[in-house]
């Protein structure tokens, strides 16, 4: 069921998931903006407001200001949006107890994961997003789980000091007791630049085929393939942290209920910091008493199946 519209006001308005924006500043249309407010408010979606890094006229702030929402814009443009997406070179500007998305490739996350301290210290959350998952090997698997339990100390570090920091690859998993992944295309739409509808910004830029508009509804085909019943390997999973990318999905296996091993090796690797993680908070006192993050031998969900 349908609960969210991500709205892109522009191709450039800033990433904060597995894509590349346009470079080019493409502005949605007035009309086609008030449109999409006007589903949402029909449907009773909650709607996502995606920025570009320059000031939008007069009349686009008040059509989107007659409408509940969040806001995720730039960090070094939009210090006031809910949702910041920030660089390195940005953080000494970050607000305290901000919301902060990061994207970072794999390899720097592996040979510089103290790039990440300062930030623990001043944020409420820290998202953090690998751009290039695909680039994973198994063999980057001891240099993971290293770079993972050099930030679980650090996160240990603030929680000692009364910071309960939350950084998305470890300390999700500490709460969740079920799947808490993206669900684009089975709960939330984006509207694009263009004023059509798809499954995500990464479906957009990746030049899919639009599933709608504000005005003919939602049209996905085959809808049920982006919902996890339908997911066979994802629903046997407990990642439950994974964001579950049917992006990706669609990218590493021509299906979007059917993940890479990449992506699955990945998520597996934060699951298990983050028992890690539960076990040396215990060392320090009482945390979440009765929760347990059960040992596995496997790292994608697919050789458990297999087997
Ligand atoms: S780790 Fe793999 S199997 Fe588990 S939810 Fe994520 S994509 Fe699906
Ligand atoms: S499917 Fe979800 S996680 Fe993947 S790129 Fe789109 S919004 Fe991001």
């Amino acid at each position: 069921m349908l609960k969210y519209l991500v709205i892109l006001l522009d191709d450039s308005a800033v990433s904060y998931c597995h894509y590349e924006s346009g470079k080019e500043r493409k502005l949605i249309s007035l009309e086609a903006l008030k449109s999409a407010i006007l589903f949402a408010m029909k449907e009773n979606l909650n709607v996502h407001i995606v920025w570009p890094d320059y000031e939008l006229p007069k009349d686009y702030k008040e059509i989107i200001n007659g409408i509940d929402h969040i806001n995720f814009a730039d960090a070094s443009f939009a210090h006031d949006a809910d949702i910041l997406v920030a660089n390195p070179l940005d953080w000494d500007n970050i607000p305290e107890k901000s919301v902060v998305v990061v994207k970072t490739g794999i390899r720097d996350f592996i040979e510089k994961p103290e790039v990440f301290l300062p930030l623990l210290k001043r944020v409420a959350r820290l998202n953090i997003l690998f751009e290039d998952i695909s680039v994973f090997k198994d063999e980057m698997v001891t240099g993971f789980s290293y770079a993972l339990d050099f930030l679980t100390d650090a996160i240990i570090e603030q929680y000692k000091k009364q910071n309960k920091v939350q950084v998305n690859i470890l300390t999700d998993r500490l709460i969740l007791d079920q799947m808490n992944n993206c669900n684009a295309g089975d709960e939330s739409v984006t509207l694009a630049p263009d004023g059509q509808f798809y499954v995500c910004p990464a479906f957009y830029f990746g030049g899919e085929k639009s599933v709608g508009n504000p005005n003919e509804g939602v049209h996905i085909k085959n809808s049920q393939l982006f919902r996890l019943d339908h997911a066979p390997i994802c629903r046997n999973c407990d990642a439950y942290q994974c964001n579950r990318c049917v992006w990706l999905n669609k990218q590493q296996t021509l299906e979007v209920n059917t993940p890479g091993h990449e992506q699955c090796v990945i998520c597996h690797l934060e699951r298990n910091a983050s028992k890690r993680m539960l076990d040396k908070i215990r060392e320090i006192g009482e945390f979440l008493p009765g929760k347990e993050i059960p040992d596995i031998d496997y790292l994608d969900p697919f050789e458990k199946i297999e087997k």
